[in-house]
């Protein structure tokens, strides 16, 4: 296995992801800046603690995530957990590398194309704010056999809200917490949408609507980009990666 700069593959992942196209709700990219060479990639979907804890653990020059460390919001002091997750990785010289909305969006590597892998879904057009949700074929399939294949491909059960019943010819998705965007999915012609989370007048809009809604979980479904994204870059450059899924309910 060889090793590549932090810098090369910041930029690559830059311009592969078109980072600098989407407004955000925290930077993406270069997040902490460790050691300037690069051997071992950990890939994760958040910069948890425990994330942390176990890319040290496992010898990581740069944790890849989909969740990062800075948001909008924060009032920019490093206090209480936060700094504890930056005195870890600036202790043992690890970068933070992450990428939010870009990786939500990729057609290859992102979470809601490799979630459409796993669910069995090819998007054939997008809807909603940056293009970010998607939108394919159903096949007319019943909405307990969509529910059945997401907790078998999830390995948990959704929280399902019926809609009307009809034949499910068009689904829409879009992974993490796009509850929100029931509204808009509706409107790109969606029979029924999956996402993370859900909010109380979701379950109205799925009655008054009669499109189905499935939360099936924020971790669960941004589970697929960053793991897809590292081993292609740790394929193209390389570098040695594995993946370390922190349990999360939620
Ligand atoms: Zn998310």
């Amino acid at each position: 296995m060889g090793s590549v700069t932090r810098a090369e593959i910041e930029q690559y992942l830059n311009q592969a992801l078109a980072a600098d196209r989407f407004k955000d709700y925290g930077p993406n990219g270069l997040q902490v800046q460790g050691k300037p060479e690069v051997r071992r990639i950990v890939s994760g979907v958040t910069a948890s603690r425990a994330l942390i804890e176990a890319a040290i653990a496992d010898g990581a020059d740069v944790i890849l995530v989909h969740h990062g460390l800075f948001w909008r919001g924060q009032d920019g002091r490093l206090t209480g957990w936060l700094a504890e997750r930056v005195r870890l990785l600036m202790r043992h010289d690890i970068s933070l590398l992450a990428y939010h909305l870009p990786l939500d969006a990729h057609a290859e590597w992102g979470n809601n194309a490799q979630l459409g892998l796993q669910l069995g879904l090819a998007a054939d057009a997008r809807f909603g704010e940056q293009d970010l949700g998607f939108v394919g074929e159903g096949g007319g399939v019943a909405l307990e056999a969509l529910a059945e294949r997401v907790e078998r491909s999830l390995g948990r059960a959704p929280l399902v809200l019926p809609g009307d019943g009809r034949p499910l010819r068009r689904i829409a998705w879009c992974t993490g917490g796009a509850q929100g965007w029931f509204e808009a999915a509706i409107a790109a012609g969606a029979d029924a949408y999956i996402t993370g989370e859900v909010s109380e007048p979701q379950a109205h809009l799925a009655r008054e609507t009669g499109v189905a809604f499935l939360a099936c979980g924020h971790h669960a479904t941004e589970r697929y980009g960053a793991p897809a994204l590292a081993a292609h870059v740790a394929e193209r450059f390389g570098l040695e990666h594995r993946f370390i899924d922190i349990e999360n309910p939620a």
